[in-house]
């Protein structure tokens, strides 16, 4: 075996023969492993495939400040007008588009609706090209007498939800700076310096963590930041605008900046902001210290601009429906997104999984601390919900029940090929992209099993203290840290298996391990507090709400089968009573019992079926064909609740009680 030939930086090892040739190995850094693989593959030689961009140094950026300008007025075409001045010494400069995006935790930068790129020195225009094999890099050559290039291009955003997120709106939009931004490659993003403006819409008001430096008339001038905090510091623009104080005269001012579709979304009723002030105050007295010098909630009312829910260190992006206030009683399912936002502040933001902390953009991330992340995350988010009012004890109760159910008997996948531990790749994997079969094939599930998983630790912590120590203990100890830090603090599984030991000594590494890595026993936490799951044939308010909310009819837990709108069927339960009956996703429910399909016709069905020997009889549509589904199930409905087991102290009602 032989090396052919370096070419230079690139690395490139090239080859004589055809067949591995043919091959890609993204293997540049590690050529010797190269070396080992093209033995094994019979290779006499071959070829190392790699991209030709600098890896990220942590040293300051010296060639000056980012100026990035943002037209953010073309509301009719939808589409964000960048100008930027790179400044950047003579020879060759690669620029970044950011790939890795923080809090989507996967390669979700949209490069696909990046256009218009025009690159000038010295007023002259210069050739660009995208690197081979990184498609989030631009390579330029900077001539001499230059000092820096001049970058114009347009973000596109979406037009409909098919192509992503909607993030203009006639009266609203969404601004996240990795979509409006270049950056040069070879250093870590916060040793960049940038100088960001934006225009807005005519008479529109804003939202966000920046700080600003001027205002000329419809143009905003932020103060310099590092590129690292900047993409952590979107905006939210509107005509219809309202900022609200929800820490009056503390010293670490929080607001929620809210947008809205019309300006009647925005009342708000004392005791909604009571609760809301609330929120802010049971979380300080959860952690006891916080990691930020202002906070806003960035949070829109629309029913045209997609919703969000997306953490920032000193900001979030939440995005509802327009009744979230003024429909506040049909609205409480979705009431645990501000309080989860909130969270990844310390959560997420602050502390981080060490393989997620990465020094730029481009950097792969790992996620497999995402059950630490966003699976306690969830778990506060909810029980915060609880304490500060956003939910009473029975909406929680129902929350939990429903996610219990999920982890007893509504995903199979985990039961059988997959565990927790395995889904923290899914954002990777799946990106969010709706799954063919998602309760056999499980994904994010780290977010409500490892919410599970907490409410188990927390069980317990209380049996190994009688009561004394509980999550509230390890949540104040491993993220209430450093009052005032804003940069980020990591950790490792053994971190978190350390500071579950120093409250109580125990096996913490495999009572972890074994929930993480094994197939079932996620329940465990309900009836280490007092509580544990049944099933009768009413559903909750919860399964109610949701229903509603999504246009499903869910009949899970018995049929085995969610059905949307016009007798869509959305979800089947892997080996299931429909499922086996040969019942699939895709498919169209048209009649029920020999009568027109509606939800109510389906339960009533499921109803009678209980006391009959005869089977459910479906009409259902497959693309063209029609066929007659026999579904032999006679269990009757099946909705899951939570019912108190008075042999064991309710500790439950003590974690969701105010502080
Ligand atoms: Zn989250």
């Amino acid at each position: 075996m032989q090396v052919a030939s370096i070419e230079g930086s690139r690395r490139v090892y090239t080859l004589s023969t055809a067949a591995c040739r043919t091959r890609r190995y993204p293997l540049k850094r590690h050529p010797l492993a190269a070396a080992i693989l093209a033995t094994v593959l019979g290779c006499t030689a071959f070829a190392v495939y790699a991209d030709d961009v600098p890896a990220p140094q942590n040293v300051p950026y010296s060639a000056g400040t980012l100026k990035i300008d943002v037209d953010a007025t073309d509301l009719a075409h939808r589409v964000f007008r960048v100008h930027e001045v790179v400044p950047a010494a003579p020879g060759p400069l690669t620029l970044l588009y950011p790939q890795w995006i923080p809090g989507n935790h996967s390669p979700t930068g949209p490069i696909d609706k990046f256009a218009g790129l025009v690159v000038k020195a010295n007023g002259q225009t210069l050739p660009w090209k995208r690197d081979e094999y990184n498609v989030y890099a631009f390579h330029v050559d900077v001539p001499q007498g230059a000092n820096a290039v001049e970058v114009e291009f347009q973000y596109l955003s979406p037009q409909d939800t098919r192509q992503g997120r909607v993030v203009m709106t006639p009266e609203m939009l969404n601004l996240q700076w990795n979509t409006v931004s270049l950056y040069p490659a070879g250093y870590y993003a916060r040793q960049i310096q940038a100088d960001p403006s934006v225009k807005l819409p005519a008479g529109w008001q804003f939202g966000s963590a920046l700080d600003v430096a001027s205002q000329d008339g419809d143009t905003v001038h932020f103060k310099p930041i590092n590129y690292d905090d900047l993409v952590d510091s979107p905006i939210y623009a509107g005509k219809y605008f309202k900022r609200v104080d929800l820490d009056p005269g503390a010293s670490t001012p929080v607001h929620m900046d809210i947008v809205a579709d019309d300006p009647k979304f925005l009342e708000i009723t004392p005791e909604q902001l009571k609760i809301h002030r609330a929120l802010i105050q049971q979380m300080y007295k959860l952690y006891g210290a916080h990691h930020y010098n202002h906070y806003d909630f960035l949070f829109s009312l629309s029913d045209k601009m997609s919703g969000n829910g997306l953490e920032h260190h000193r900001s979030s992006e939440d995005g509802t429906p327009t009744g979230y206030f003024t429909e506040w009683d049909k609205s409480w399912i979705m009431r645990d997104l501000l309080s989860h936002e909130f969270n990844h502040s310390w959560d997420g933001k602050y502390r981080r999984g060490a393989d997620l902390a990465t020094p730029s953009f481009n950097v792969p991330m790992g996620d497999s601390l995402l059950w630490v992340y966003e699976g306690q995350t969830q778990f506060w988010g909810q029980v915060m919900a609880a304490r500060s009012g956003l939910w009473n004890g029975d909406q929680y109760h129902e929350m939990i029940a429903a996610v219990a159910a999920s982890y007893d008997k509504g995903r199979p996948g985990l039961a059988s090929w997959r565990n927790v531990q395995d889904t923290t790749n899914d954002p990777t994997i799946a990106q969010r992209r709706p799954l063919p079969y998602r309760n056999y094939q499980a994904s994010e599930d780290y977010y409500s099993a490892g919410e599970m998983i907490w409410l188990d630790v927390d069980g317990k912590l209380r049996e190994l203290t009688g009561n004394k120590k509980s999550i509230d203990d390890f949540g104040k100890a491993f993220f209430g840290v450093n009052p005032g830090a804003w940069d980020v603090d990591t950790y490792t599984f053994e971190d978190v298996v350390k500071t579950l030991n120093d409250i109580a000594p125990y096996d913490w590494a495999s009572y972890l391990r074994k929930r993480l890595d094994g197939h079932g026993g996620l329940t465990g936490g309900l009836e280490a507090h007092g509580w544990k799951l049944v099933y009768n044939d009413k559903p909750s308010d919860a399964i109610k709400a949701a229903e509603a909310f999504r246009h499903t009819a869910d009949l899970t837990y018995s049929l085995g089968v969610s059905v949307g709108k016009e007798g869509a069927i959305s979800d089947v339960l892997w080996d299931g009573p429909a499922f086996n009956a040969g019942i699939s996703p895709g498919m169209t429910i048209v009649a029920v019992d020999g009568r027109s399909y509606d939800p109510d016709a389906l339960k009533s069905a499921v109803t009678a079926a209980k006391d009959s020997s005869q089977p459910i009889e479906l009409l259902v549509k497959n693309f063209d064909e029609y066929k007659t589904v026999r579904i032999d199930y006679h269990g009757g409905l099946k909705y899951p609740h939570l019912e108190r087991d008075t042999s064991k102290p309710d500790t439950l009602t003590q974690l969701i009680k105010a502080r």
